[in-house]
């Protein structure tokens, strides 16, 4: 991959890095407000929320351990390679996706199995 896209898809990496980990700081401040406040009369909203939020967080966290392991792989020095097949994934992919770990056709065999 050359250095300059490289870098571009890092500094991406990372901005969103830096994006998620301060909305999951947010969900976890009003995860805790509601558990603080457990109002008797919206009781079931502030339970709705709460799960919304879970969800959000549970999410957020998974993205983050995918950004946190794209940017490990930057460092080794197999960021943007198949790790079923070993080639180099497609660039558009990359830039479209930066924490895409399979080529498009071992993505679907990936995702066939499921
Ligand atoms: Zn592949």
């Amino acid at each position: 991959m050359e250095a300059s896209v490289l870098q571009e898809l890092k500094e991406r990496l990372l901005y969103l890095k830096h994006e998620i980990m301060s909305r999951i700081k947010e969900n976890t401040d009003k995860v805790n407000k509601i558990m603080i406040r457990g109002d008797e009369g919206d009781f079931s909203d502030a339970v709705y929320t709460k799960d919304i939020l879970y969800d959000l967080l549970e999410k957020d966290r998974q993205h983050l351990r995918e950004i946190e392991e794209s940017l490990y792989s930057i460092e080794k020095g197999d960021y943007g390679r198949c790790r079923m097949c070993g080639k180099d994934i497609e660039i558009e992919r990359m830039k479209a996706k930066p924490t895409a770990k399979y080529c498009i056709k071992c993505r679907a065999v990936v995702e066939g199995k499921r």
